[in-house]
């Protein structure tokens, strides 16, 4: 990766791993990263998690698998752009969405709401802790042992209890500092990717329509020249080359955008980074276009009838395993059968939080259901 910025990260200022390893071999310590975080359980398990839709109801619908690959490949193309440190872009995308629950956040939810005498469930906390102390994969530690840049950029937000729980990683949310570049990146880049591909599951399920979405100016603006250059489209065309357009007319601005910001404060050295404001942004202007975006999703895909019926039977399922395996922990794989009833209801939250969702529909199946016993 030659030509990095001067605040890039990169192996020169890098704060290290918690555990000194010996330097890798024909790769770099972020690749290293990366290449760990591929082999991890936890990402394996993403192919059978739920963005917003359940699993199973459709092949060509997101899973978190796919959109963690898309959250990767947008993250490259503008940290490449701005000379960025692509390998921590990159491991920090596909690392982003290890600790969520099955069910997306209805799943989330429901299994914080089981843990609030417990301190709680949050995912990008339970991200983090995947790669820090749940994977199983090293003889010499637990975890994946990453670099400090890449665990700093999966913790997206923290409260201040936690964040002064966890130490260096925690230490920006008390000190309000900024990340890294790259992993403002990676976290802008997340939400281009979800916008974007619930927009495209939204409508290939029916649940919203083109006409509703040409309320919205960034898919109006898209859709608009769409139509206007192509005239006898099909409706499947003119979706993904709207949407196509919408995910560059994003990266584009945000590109222009944070090539502004730098410009302006002049970071000489990483610690610079930390210590401006957030420097990646999109424009003013599109930053509100995104946002009418992200509502009319909200209204209109998430909280859609069909939707919310799925979280309500997503949210009973975490419910009622939480309960089950709280009240009678006999019932738990032995390594969770944990005694003390704090350090059960964590490790409870840890095996629910690994389930896939089809592994959950099963294991409620296997404890709830009369029919199993026959
Ligand atoms: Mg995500």
């Amino acid at each position: 990766m030659a030509d990095l910025a001067a605040y890039a990260v990169s192996e020169n200022n890098t704060r290290g791993r918690k555990i000194i390893e010996e330097a890798p071999q024909g790769r770099s310590e972020f690749q290293r990263d990366r290449d760990r975080i591929i082999h991890s359980n936890a990402f394996r398990r993403l192919e059978y998690k739920t963005q917003v839709f359940v699993n199973h109801e459709g092949d060509l619908f997101r899973t978190r698998l796919t959109h963690s690959i898309e959250v990767a490949q947008i993250a490259r193309s503008i940290t490449r752009r701005l000379r960025l440190n692509e390998d921590l872009a990159e491991a920090i995308s596909l690392a982003h969405d290890l600790g969520h629950t099955p069910f997306g956040h209805a799943g989330q939810e429901a299994l914080n709401a089981c843990m609030k005498g417990y301190g709680g469930f949050e995912h990008n906390l339970q991200s983090l802790r995947v790669v820090d102390k749940l994977e199983e994969r090293y003889a010499a530690f637990d975890g994946l042992n990453l670099c400090f840049e890449t665990r700093e950029g999966i913790l997206k937000h923290c409260s201040p209890d936690n964040a002064a729980r966890l130490g260096d990683v925690g230490e920006r949310f008390l000190k309000d500092r900024r990340p890294s570049l790259e992993a403002q990146v990676a976290n802008l880049a997340d939400e281009i990717a979800y916008n974007n591909h619930d927009v495209d599951d939204g409508l290939r399920s029916g649940l919203i329509t083109l006409e509703q979405l040409e309320s919205v100016p960034l898919v109006a603006e898209q859709l608009g020249e769409v139509r206007r250059a192509h005239a006898h489209l099909t409706e499947r065309r003119v979706v993904h080359e709207t949407v196509r357009r919408m995910i560059n007319a994003l990266v584009t601005d945000l590109i222009r955008q944070s090539e502004n910001n730098i410009g302006a404060h002049a970071p000489a050295v990483l610690d610079d980074v930390r210590n401006a404001p957030p420097l990646i942004a999109y424009s003013q202007a599109m930053n509100d276009m995104q946002r009418t975006l992200k509502n009319f999703l909200r209204v209109h895909l998430y909280r859609h009838y069909r939707v919310l019926r799925m979280s309500a039977k997503a949210q009973r399922i975490i419910s009622d395993l939480f309960g089950a395996f709280m009240a009678d922990s006999r019932l738990l794989p032995p390594q969770y059968q944990i005694p003390a009833e704090h350090d059960r209801a964590r490790a409870v939250a840890d095996y629910i939080a690994g389930m896939t969702d089809r592994y959950a529909i099963r294991e409620h199946r296997r404890i709830f259901a009369v029919e199993e016993l026959v």
